[in-house]
């Protein structure tokens, strides 16, 4: 992937207004930005597809380009088409590549050519005084919308109740485009349920239009009946030499099934996440923003089953071994009371 680079267009194929996604990468066969201009000219960011295989964010941008073909846009838009040779074949990433959602500003990884490109998407917004940015995603568990947001600020929080009143606050992990982008406007990451539902393309599609038609996005705070502000205070992953599974009895960790089923319920002390059939090393991880493991202050293993220590509330949990392995198997979040949140910098 040493050859890949970034293209920028001012304006598009007719083609793409009804590509299916597993063609995209024929007229875009690496990371392209779409600069579209409108009445307002400070753009609205939106990035789809930085994993390939959440194709909710596509077909918003299908349904939007042909709603404006002959009409003005009331603000300019400039939309990042990413990984489009994973979503050719349905995957989150292709194997030799980087995370196309890990590899921006503030990432570790700053010696790849994906985290090269996402610079130079960064630099240009930057120099176009980019108005608000919008990362679309998809999960593959069973979770409600909602918006994460990379800092405590009130156009943050308008920005993202917009969307709806559930709001993640995370700093890790790093490297995300919401995050890079937080340090210069107000940004989101809208995670839009499982791929291709219309429920969540229409409601990702609504948000969009709101946000293009808005003329400033007001600093003023939210009533606090209309925000549920969570924080994650971990990512629970599995040890590389661990094996799970939802169904094999061999695997060294045999989580419950029904675990999917309790993304953001809060949870009860002493719940079992799954039990441990063979290897004795075989325990969950967990890491907070400091990337400081501490697994054992929040799992303890009884009688071989992996319990939670205290109540906690999860999201993304999903029955998706890939994703699991590629991602984590959830993350674990607390509520954050509002109006009364501290203002990070
Ligand atoms: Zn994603």
């Amino acid at each position: 992937m040493s050859n890949l680079k970034l293209s920028q267009i001012d304006s598009f194929p007719q083609k793409l207004l009804d590509i299916n996604i597993e063609r995209l990468y024929t007229l875009f066969p690496g990371p392209t930005l779409l600069h579209l201009q409108g009445k307002r000219s400070e753009p609205v960011f939106i990035s789809i597809l930085l994993h390939g295989n959440e194709s909710t964010g596509f077909h918003v941008i299908q349904k939007l380009l042909m709603k404006y073909q002959h009409l003005e846009l009331p603000r300019s838009v400039t939309i990042l088409f990413g990984n489009t040779q994973a979503a050719r074949y349905g995957k989150r990433i292709l194997a030799g590549q980087s995370d196309y959602n890990r590899v921006w500003p503030g990432t570790a990884e700053t010696n790849t050519v994906e985290a090269t490109i996402m610079q130079e998407v960064v630099s240009e917004m930057r120099r176009r005084n980019v108005f608000a940015s919008v990362d679309i995603h998809n999960n593959s568990g069973l979770n409600p919308h909602y918006a994460c947001i990379n800092k405590l600020e009130n156009s943050f929080f308008q920005l993202a109740t917009l969307f709806g009143p559930i709001v993640v606050y995370f700093l890790t992990p790093k490297g995300v485009q919401s995050m890079a982008f937080s340090k210069f406007c107000p940004a989101v990451t809208l995670e839009c349920g499982k791929p291709g539902l219309l429920g969540g393309i229409d409601h990702a599609l609504d948000y969009i239009e709101k946000v293009i038609r808005m003329k400033f996005i007001s600093n003023e705070p939210i009533s606090p009946q209309d925000i549920k502000l969570f924080h994650t205070v971990a990512r629970v992953q599995v040890p590389e030499d661990v094996t799970f599974s939802f169904t094999n009895q061999n695997a060294n960790i045999l989580f419950k099934k029904e675990l999917y089923t309790m993304n953001f319920s809060e949870i009860p002390a002493d719940t079992c996440f799954g039990i441990v059939r063979s290897n004795n090393k075989a325990r969950l991880f967990a890491y907070n923003d400091n990337d400081e493991e501490l697994g054992e202050q929040l799992f303890y293993i009884n009688n071989q089953k992996i319990k939670l220590i205290k109540s906690m509330m999860p999201a993304m949990l999903t029955l998706d071994e890939a994703v699991i392995r590629q991602d984590c198997l959830c993350y674990l979040m607390e509520r954050l009371p509002y109006p009364a949140v501290p203002q990070v910098s």
